[in-house]
């Protein structure tokens, strides 16, 4: 059964149905199933109750890569893309989206039920005040079932509920536009774009650097390993975590201060100097240490110099407060973001060759997967469908890079 599935995936066939066809007119699958010729239900139920051994063998197949010396260069690139989940828009539900159809079927309700008033004092025909009270009794059923589902979105963890696959999630896609997806994390190898790790998610990028690194390092038995991700990874504590591994890892920030939306100078402008521990701010003035304090769990070290700010001219530009002067906040283990930066700076291209690593594997996957993507529900059974596009994938780039009879070879060793 593995063998018809990786068949059919490195043939773009992934639907059970399809493949029971082609096991009765593929004479490769014939040959290749020994002429044996399962039916749907029997191909559909070898994925869904073996994850666990697919996920296995896609692991398996990449410790043979490393043992073929695949990855002697493990250089890294880190991305996540947006797989389309069996669930039309329409069935997802937010708080806001589910009030304003509450309202908007209230509103309907109460117009329907002033017409009837008026109908009633122009004694009008019974056909009509039927049908306006058949449509009055629906729209009231359809309120409840509204209702019932306002408070099932509000009590949902992520404040958000998909009626058709409820683990999928609504999620930011290119152009902004939002899809109801999973987030495929992957791990891509920048010499010769072999997928090392991936995993399913139904969060956003950020904070999953850290589980993402530490799994390339088990599937390559090592720590030394250059990662490379984009801003939508920045985490000054998963970053800190890796390099601590023994990693090294080069991670763009991008700015999420406000500062530029609120009018305001920006952290950049302010220059650290690490001998003095003090910043110097764009009026020229230093702005020494004060004090520590602690936000979200993080411990910062506060600069600010209030006689500064206060006869400063440029007050406007540098912060919002009339009285406060502008604060720098910096975590205690800052020192270490700056020098990946400037590592960052000192090399060349890391963000073109990131996006050329990921941009191979998600793009092939896609295409096989055609418009729809995924073709079953729940993240258990679109995890094992993701591993077997992956063991797809990494196969056929094995055989381009390798030829068939070295793998085969490699493989009955
Ligand atoms: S307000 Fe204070 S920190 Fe800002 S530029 Fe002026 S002196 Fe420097």
């Amino acid at each position: 059964m593995l063998k018809l599935y990786i068949s059919g995936y490195l043939n773009r066939i992934q639907s059970s149905r399809r493949l029971e066809k082609e096991t009765h007119r593929n004479v490769e699958l014939m040959w290749l199933l020994e002429r044996l010729q399962p039916d749907f239900k029997t191909i559909a139920d070898f994925r869904k109750d073996n994850g666990k051994g697919i996920k296995n063998t896609c692991v398996r197949f990449v410790q043979l890569c490393r043992e073929m010396n695949m990855f002697t260069d493990a250089v890294v690139a880190i991305d996540g893309s947006k797989f389309k989940a069996v669930n039309n828009k329409q069935k997802t539900y937010t708080p806001k989206k589910a009030r304003d159809l509450i309202e908007r079927f209230e509103a309907s309700i109460a117009h329907y039920l002033s017409v009837l008033a008026d109908k009633d004092k122009q004694e009008t025909s019974d056909e009509d005040v039927t049908v306006m009270q058949e449509k009055i009794a629906w729209m009231k059923k359809r309120l409840a079932e509204l209702a019932d589902l306002e408070i099932r979105v509000n009590a949902h963890p992520d404040k958000q509920l998909s009626l058709t696959d409820p683990d999928s999630r609504l999620m930011k896609t290119s152009g902004m536009m939002l899809k109801v997806c999973y987030n495929v994390q992957s791990a891509v190898d920048t010499t010769h774009h072999l997928i090392i790790s991936h995993e399913v998610t139904q969060t956003s990028d950020r904070g999953q650097l850290h589980l993402v690194a530490s799994k390339v390092q088990e599937a390559l038995q090592t720590t030394d390993i250059t990662f490379m991700a984009d801003n939508g990874y920045y985490s000054r504590e998963d970053i800190k975590n890796v390099l601590d591994t023994g990693s090294e890892i080069l991670v763009p920030k991008g700015d999420t201060s406000g500062s530029a939306k609120a009018g305001i100078f920006n952290k950049s402008l302010f220059k650290y100097n690490k001998e003095k521990d003090e910043y110097t701010c764009p009026a020229c003035n230093i702005l020494p240490y004060r004090r520590d304090a602690m936000d979200k769990g993080f411990k910062l070290r506060i600069y600010a110099d209030h006689f500064a700010c206060r006869d400063c001219t440029i007050r406007s530009k540098c912060t919002r407060s009339s009285y406060e002067p502008r604060k720098m906040r910096r975590w205690m283990h800052e020192d270490v973001i700056d020098d990946m930066h400037q590592r960052l700076k000192n090399t060349r291209n890391t963000s073109l060759i990131r996006k050329q690593t990921v941009e191979h594997p998600f793009g092939t996957i896609k295409m096989w997967m055609g418009a729809t993507h995924y073709l079953t529900k729940r993240l258990k059974n679109v995890s094992t469908e993701t591993n077997l596009h992956v063991l797809a994938f990494n196969l056929k780039r094995m055989m381009t890079i390798k030829g068939t009879v070295q793998l085969r070879h490699a493989i009955t060793q």
